[in-house]
């Protein structure tokens, strides 16, 4: 009876023969992701320890991937340090980064600002782009934290970076105008449209905790992580569609899976500032394949 109703609502043997290949087409096309991206964080860039071509290295790398990726997320601390420099210090490593990336590099990037892209504590505060303001120009951001729409993921970049209750260093936070901005973006984006966060400072890692020489307890600044984390999380735990979160910083690589997101702090372009491992944590960068459904594949590369 079954097959007999089969044939009938088919209509035809011939396409009774197209249906298999008709929905195995239909699954290789759920197995393909729907965008590849690379996640590039902490690239610390200047004119030193072969910087600049090892950065080209780098680029080149992610270029040559095949698939193709089609976006780079840069997690921010672009420039090697802004943190009390003088303007022409600052100026050429960003000239050195426009030129960098005019030459190097063809495919779009979006860009999110760490702690070393904001000018602290410099003598003259008086000039207009003091403190993020001169990378926001740099990079034509017109706000710190943004999102966009790509191939149906919604990507949401956050500014992590705030001074500290006594302005003399900063901390891993949203504040209450960010937060509020967030909760609206995550209310207003549809249940079905997959999310993918990216902030300098990890939301949440364990890196923090591989201390030498722990007694009793183990020490963490608000600059290392997030200090808002707990509301954050309270906040994403509401969105389901909220599936992988991205930061650098660290300068090392992990992966944390907590309330079904995943939380990966992507080791650095840089290694140690361009002086070998971190650690275990080589330089390097993270390849992300981003699916339909909201999964996705993730591995870290050493280029
Ligand atoms: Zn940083």
């Amino acid at each position: 009876m079954k097959r007999r109703s089969v044939l009938k609502s088919i209509g035809s043997i011939g396409s009774l023969l197209l249906a298999p290949s008709i929905s195995f087409a239909s699954i290789a096309t759920e197995r393909r992701p729907v965008l590849r991206i690379a996640h590039l964080t902490d690239v610390h860039l200047k004119n030193y320890s072969d910087a600049p071509q090892r950065f080209a290295k780098c680029l080149h790398h992610v270029q040559q991937q095949s698939p193709k990726i089609e976006l780079i997320l840069n997690g921010g601390d672009i420039v090697y340090d802004m943190n009390k420099e003088q303007l022409n210090t600052i100026n050429e490593q960003w000239k050195l980064t426009h030129s960098i990336m005019k030459q190097e590099c063809s495919i779009p990037v979006q860009y999110c600002l760490g702690n070393h892209d904001i000018w602290w504590n410099e003598n003259n505060k008086g000039q207009t782009i003091y403190g993020k303001q001169y990378s926001m120009e740099q990079l034509q951001l017109p706000k710190p934290y943004y999102s966009f729409l790509k191939s149906g993921w919604k990507f949401i970049i956050l500014d992590s970076v705030h001074l500290d209750i006594d302005h003399t260093w900063y901390i891993g936070k949203l504040g209450d105008e960010q937060f509020t901005w967030l909760k609206n973006e995550l209310k207003d984006t549809p249940a079905g449209t997959p999310i993918l966060v990216m902030s300098h400072i990890p939301i949440l890692t364990a890196t923090l905790m591989i201390e030498d020489d722990i007694v009793n307890k183990w020490e963490m600044l608000g600059g290392d992580m997030h200090t808002d984390t707990a509301k954050i999380i309270t906040l994403f735990y509401q969105y389901p569609n909220v599936k992988l979160c991205l930061s650098g910083h660290i300068h090392l690589r992990d992966k944390v899976v907590y309330n079904n997101i995943t939380y990966i702090c992507n080791g650095a372009v840089s290694g140690a500032w361009w002086n070998g491992n971190k650690r275990e944590t080589a330089a390097g960068y993270g390849l992300i394949d981003l699916y339909a459904d909201g999964h996705f594949e993730e591995q870290y590369i050493n280029y």
